[in-house]
């Protein structure tokens, strides 16, 4: 499994490459990816990461996905409709308390419902009219109902009052669910997947596929392989986790055996982890004992390395100042690696912009090479024993020796992640370098020039 699973990293971190090439040879569709990228990308916003301590930090777990100005919440824990009018002050607008209509709840435990009630009234009272829209596991009707029943005082005198409620707002139409796909709009399809929550019956994981992104929220879990099937390689995981140096737990064998089938250590979640190869892992509902969120991420990384290979995050990029590499040398660093940028003396200033380390000759006994600048065998001769190698040169592969995981970028569309780059472009947030500018019928050349390497920035297209 380890080896499969250093080999799909290798593919991951393949595809940043590939997608970096497909953005610089696709001048021509610039227009059309530029009207795409003005979509906004899909948000997650984690409104709260709380357990049932009443943290004053942290409010109960709560995470809402934002696609085209419609939330979709998960879970809510106490604080979520004042979470969520917070998050609207600070300008995601799709969090105003009367847009929120629709929540995926995980389990019935209290930590992750005791705002239920909150959500069914709060936004009615404050002038949403439609009805909740609630999903979640057998037992929800019943709960909704009694929360019906002990509010129906309150219901029955604002609608009768002078309050002038509307009659419809205060409504909740709950969906119990089985596992498989729950709900679908324009927006997003959720999946509901089966947890393992000690002896919870019921407890659901949800994935969010939308039109840019794969989101997957564990909810409460002892770790369960149906979290790295969701996920497979997602953009975001968030993941419950537990400090097992926690006092209470180490002192207590009933503790112990609690976690063990309800929670999820850092050291399973290492493991989970590395198989679902999420793009950005997020701890959430972290039961934090006396430790700090450092130590906790700490933990974890014990037992996860991100995309690097097992041992090291030391990436060297070749061609760092070039038109993939400049790219792969900005990026990677998003994804944990420690980036060195090996290019001529006359760039170094480029490439440190980047966050980047410089070198103009590097010695072997990096943990990962991604050769930007097609040096192919030479490149491989600079991966330790064991590291990872990504070559731009499908065609021609260098042999695989010393226990190295090699592959080759290949292109393809991603309309999505090429408008996100753009937009990340135009931002400033991303180096844009122009190595020419040439006339549209020159696109061959302009491709046999890319494939070739050693090219300083992106040829600019002109119709
Ligand atoms: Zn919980
Ligand atoms: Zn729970």
């Amino acid at each position: 499994m380890r080896q499969r699973s250093g080999f799909r990293r290798t593919e991951i971190f393949a595809s940043l490459l590939v997608c970096l090439i497909t953005f610089l040879i696709t001048a021509t569709g610039f227009a059309q990816q530029s009207a795409a990228s003005t979509a906004t990308p899909t948000q997650v916003v984690v409104l709260g990461t709380g357990t049932p301590l009443a943290d004053p930090e942290r409010s109960g777990p709560a995470v809402a996905i934002i696609v085209d100005g419609a939330a979709y919440l998960v879970d809510c824990g106490p604080g979520v409709v004042r979470r969520a009018a917070a998050a609207e002050k600070n300008g995601i607008k799709a969090l105003a308390v009367d847009k929120l209509k629709i929540v995926f709840i995980t389990h019935l435990h209290s930590d992750h419902t005791l705002g239920y009630p909150d959500l069914i009234f709060s936004p009615w009272v404050l002038e949403r009219a439609e009805p909740l829209e609630a999903y979640g596991p057998r037992g929800l009707k019943s709960m909704t109902n009694h929360i019906e029943k002990a509010w129906a005082e309150d219901v029955h005198l604002r609608l009768r009052g002078l309050e002038e409620a509307n009659t419809t707002g205060y409504k909740v139409n709950v969906h119990e669910i089985q596992p498989g796909i729950v709900y679908r709009d324009d927006n997003v399809t959720v999946t509901a997947f089966p947890v393992k929550h000690g002896t919870w019956k019921y407890a659901f994981g949800y994935r969010f596929d939308t039109r840019d992104r794969r989101i997957v929220i564990s909810g409460d879990t002892a770790p369960t392989d149906e979290v790295v099937k969701a996920c497979d390689g997602c953009d975001v995981l968030l993941h419950e986790v537990f400090n097992p140096k926690r006092k209470k737990i180490v002192e207590s064998k009933q503790k112990q055996a609690y976690f063990k089938v309800f929670h999820t250590s850092p050291e399973e979640l290492g493991d989970i982890a590395t198989r679902a190869r999420p793009k950005l892992l997020v701890l959430y509902h972290q039961v934090m004992g006396e430790t700090t969120e450092e130590d906790l991420v700490e933990q974890v990384r014990q037992h996860y390395s991100g995309d690097a290979p097992t041992g090291g995050n030391r990436l060297l990029v070749t061609g760092a100042a070039g038109a993939a590499g400049g790219y792969v040398a900005s990026l990677a660093q998003d994804r944990g690696w420690r980036v060195t940028g090996l290019a001529r003396a006359e760039d170094e200033d480029f490439v440190r912009s980047l966050g980047a380390g410089f070198t103009t000759r590097a010695e072997s006994g990096w943990d990962a090479v991604a050769d930007g600048a097609a040096l192919q065998e030479q490149g491989l001769a600079l991966v330790r024993d064991g590291g990872a190698f990504v070559g731009v040169q499908p065609n021609a592969v260098p042999a695989a020796e010393r226990g190295i995981t090699v592959a080759a970028v290949v292109t393809h569309p991603d309309g999505p992640r090429l408008g996100d780059l753009l937009a990340r472009t135009a931002s400033g947030e991303l180096p844009a370098r122009v190595h020419a500018v040439v006339p549209l019928d020159q696109v061959a050349d302009a491709h046999r020039a890319m494939a070739k390497g050693g090219v300083r920035g992106r040829y600019v297209l002109q119709p």
